[in-house]
């Protein structure tokens, strides 16, 4: 059963849904043997010189959440830090290019991957922790777990989990449901299964629908606010095109990028007492920026 998931996984006809959508979608990632195979990552990329570069944040731990705060919409800190997160990877070309144009700024993000393309692109996985960037779990096969029995749920984390350990060394500790579905219930039964909060986002810039470069760029820099969690997906080029601008942007503001688990430390360290209003953020979360 799970060599055939795997199939159905990397081939041409894979069915994946994006994060926000509601129904599964062609995701079109041609399997492609990876250069180097499993074998060390690269070198680091030199930093640019004369270029904006993001605040050195390597000092800042992983912190895992506690299980009085379960969902993360946005962390509850006050300066200008933000997460910014890329879902449904790796992708075999475009999420190298990807690497590239964060690690000329210094720029460490949050990966939330699913499992088969972990196992297909190991180099890629090994070169994004070895660069400082979070891999995260998003599951096996993608599907909303609110629509699976809950010991099918538990195999699609468990099962990816152990993917991330074993190949990148690192230990996931947060969660994003695809397609955003998710509830409390089950929020409380991962938690208790792997430890992992989940994370949703505080701004969608809906890149799937391929709204444009500069439109994806406009709702990034526009969403920028302490604490956000910006949501994007590393298997759309025009997403990666408009990447550079964006953090270029969003630095500009005074921003500093950190993974989500460095903003889960950033909220504890400032001691926060309550949650933020999380039910009406997850509002906005569902539908999107829109106006911009
Ligand atoms: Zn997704």
């Amino acid at each position: 059963m799970r060599i055939l998931k795997y199939l159905l996984l990397v081939s041409p006809l894979v069915l994946l849904s994006s994060c926000t959508l509601p129904e599964p979608s062609l995701l079109g990632i041609q399997p492609v043997a990876e250069k180097g195979g499993a074998k060390a990552p690269p070198k680091k990329k030199p930093e640019r010189l004369n270029a904006l570069h993001n605040a050195d944040v390597d000092h800042l731990p992983f912190v895992q959440a506690t299980r009085d705060r379960l969902e993360y919409i946005r962390a509850n800190v006050e300066g200008r830090y933000c997460a910014l997160t890329f879902d449904d990877g790796p992708h075999p070309t475009l999420t190298p290019k990807l690497l590239d144009i964060l690690a000329e700024r210094n720029i460490r993000c949050t990966f939330y991957v699913v499992g088969p393309l972990v196992r297909t692109y190991p180099a890629i996985m090994k070169r994004m922790v070895a660069e400082g960037h979070e891999v995260a779990n998003h599951t096996m096969t993608h599907r909303d777990i609110r629509h699976i029995s809950v010991d099918r749920m538990k195999t699609e984390l468990g099962d990816c989990h152990k993917l991330l350990v074993d190949i990148t060394g690192q230990t996931p500790l947060t969660f994003r449901p695809p397609g955003g579905g998710y509830n409390d219930r089950l929020m409380k039964i991962i938690y208790d299964d792997l430890g992992y909060s989940t994370f949703i986002w505080t701004v969608d810039t809906n890149d799937w629908r391929r709204p444009g470069v500069d439109v994806v760029t406009k709702r990034l820099i526009n969403g920028a606010s302490p604490g956000a969690i910006l949501l994007c997906h590393d298997i759309h080029a025009p997403t990666i095109e408009a990447i550079p601008a964006a953090v270029d942007g969003i630095l500009k503001k005074g921003y500093t990028f950190v993974t989500v688990s460095q903003l889960v430390g950033l909220e504890k360290q400032g001691n926060v007492k309550s949650a933020p209003n999380t039910r009406a953020v997850r509002q906005l979360a569902y539908f999107g920026p829109g106006a911009l």
